[in-house]
């Protein structure tokens, strides 16, 4: 019982992919081309931007995301505590700073509540993560960057798809990163990432720093990088994507059916749903007392599944040199210690669910 299965996902694409992957290989087309073009703007007219830059990953797009967005060395970004490393790792490795705060009970996500509190003179941006599968509350969290003159940057990794009553996860900041690393709700076959945006300039930018910094060849006009999508990504992309509306609403009904069956279970707590959000359920997490003797009783019955996060970012050993303390993000680390992410994928089957229940129901006791 695997924690995420994605053979399902390549059988179904295989026809489709391997006669582009077949073509390509024969003209050596490997960077960009008709192929990466094509998904970038089927990508941004299912997202609602104007501008999609196909990218070597989820990380790399959001230091394009940030350099974009104007966020320079000695600058802070405001982030949650509980997101995957990444959305700091990329502010560092331009010389900005990670400003962590804490995340809401509920939904384990930025909160609102918790972010004017940390901005300072040096505070440039604000990053939504939407973690989960969720879209984090940017109608409360735009008003205080403009309040503050700062620009809101989303990390979509974790929500292809995702909806709320502001919109589509992707589309509601001034830039939005987002990955295609394998495991995520639209995955490639290998590294992947993409950066949306409605600002033309922006876009242009992002794109010349992710081509070395040069859109004209040997004409550097920025210390750009390689961040370049591959095109044999780009078959597998457009592939999945045509499919994710339908893969989305698997993993919805695999969601309510395990809230369903989860219900009668003490001590599971299931995820909430904001009202009004099309949550895509990148991974579904429950929180529990005792996790890690859960988790190890699961693992003995052959069950897979995973923590997102076990340790929180500001608390991670990379970042012991920003001097955060335990006790300063009471809420994301209660949680840490709790939950426990269930096998959750498109393919996953009603009788495979039934097995994780009644695991997850002898481990509780
Ligand atoms: C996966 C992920 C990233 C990084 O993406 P990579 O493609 O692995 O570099 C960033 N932020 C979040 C929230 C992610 O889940």
């Amino acid at each position: 019982m695997p924690f995420l299965d994605l053979a399902a996902q390549q059988a179904e694409i295989a026809d489709e992919v391997l006669p582009v992957w077949q073509r390509q290989f024969a003209s050596a087309g490997f960077i960009g081309g008709a192929e990466v073009e094509a998904f970038e703007q089927e990508y941004a007219d299912y997202i609602g931007v104007d501008h999609v830059i196909g990218v070597s990953n989820g990380t790399d797009a959001l230091e394009l995301a940030y350099r974009a967005a104007g966020v320079e060395a000695g600058d802070e970004v405001i982030m949650p505590a509980n997101t995957f490393i990444a959305t700091a790792e990329a502010a560092s490795r331009i010389g900005a700073v990670p400003v962590f705060v804490d995340v809401d009970d509920d939904h384990l996500l930025i909160d609102p509540d918790a972010i004017e509190a940390a901005i300072t003179d040096r505070t440039r941006a604000i990053v939504p993560v939407h973690l989960f599968g969720q879209t984090a509350p940017v109608e409360r969290i735009t008003p205080i960057a403009d309040r503050h003159g700062l620009v809101l940057i989303e990390d979509a990794a974790q929500s292809q798809g995702a909806t709320s009553a502001a919109g589509r996860a992707g589309a509601l900041g001034r830039i939005a990163a987002t990955s295609f690393y394998p495991g995520k709700n639209l995955g490639a076959a290998g590294d992947a990432g993409a950066v949306m945006t409605d600002d033309a300039d922006a876009a242009a930018l992002i794109r010349n720093l992710a081509a070395h910094g040069s859109s004209v060849k040997y004409v550097h006009d920025h210390i750009g990088m390689n961040a370049r999508l591959d095109a044999i990504q780009a078959p597998v992309l457009r592939a999945k994507l045509r499919r994710l509306d339908r893969w989305n609403q698997a993993r919805r009904a695999a969601a309510a059916r395990y809230a369903e069956l989860l219900a009668d279970i003490d001590g599971v707590r299931v995820p909430a749903v904001h009202p009004g959000n099309e949550d895509v359920w990148h991974l579904y997490v429950v929180r529990v007392s005792e996790r890690d003797r859960v988790m190890a009783e699961l693992g003995e019955a052959g069950i897979g599944v995973g923590i997102h996060y076990p340790t929180i970012v500001p608390l991670a050993d990379a970042y012991a040199g920003l001097g955060y303390r335990r006790g300063q993000f009471p809420v994301a680390e209660a949680a840490a210690d709790r939950i426990l992410s269930l096998p959750m994928f498109p393919h996953l089957t009603a009788a495979q669910q039934d097995v994780v229940v009644a695991a997850l129901h002898q481990a509780i006791g």
